[in-house]
């Protein structure tokens, strides 16, 4: 089991752009609804699938990020509640490996703790 990442000292590094990403979050069927009047449309995970997104405002940070911290914090979506950078940090996937390349700051924290659970 791994720790909770290190959100309040965090400068909101996962919500800001890094690497390719053209887009904040990618939001579920049932989240579009929820978050119309932000959302942009974009193809996701095909050329042909039209997914909505939250969009990255014009300095690269999530339109709902509010002096660094998640101004839907409640209802934020499914894929922001589930993302750790602990998991990324440990695992060391593929996906959003970028995440820890571009934000020193982000993974000197990460170097600092013991993210299992005792
Ligand atoms: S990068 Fe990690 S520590 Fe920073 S806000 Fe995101 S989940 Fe929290
Ligand atoms: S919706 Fe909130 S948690 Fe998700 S990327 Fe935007 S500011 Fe970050």
């Amino acid at each position: 089991m791994l720790k909770d990442p290190p959100c309040a000292q965090c400068d909101a590094c996962c919500c800001r752009k890094h690497g390719s990403k053209e887009f904040a979050v990618v939001l579920a069927p049932d989240e579009e609804e929820l978050f119309r009047e932000v959302a942009v449309t974009a193809s996701v995970y095909s050329h042909d699938h039209r997914d909505r997104v939250i969009p990255f405002d014009a300095d690269g940070n999530c339109v709902l990020l509010r002096d660094r911290l998640c101004s839907v914090h409640d209802r934020k979506p499914r894929l922001c509640r589930r993302f750790s950078c602990v998991n990324l940090y440990i695992t060391r996937g593929p996906q959003h490996q970028d995440l820890l390349d571009e934000c020193p700051e982000l993974l000197a924290l990460l170097e600092k703790g013991s993210w299992h659970q005792s």
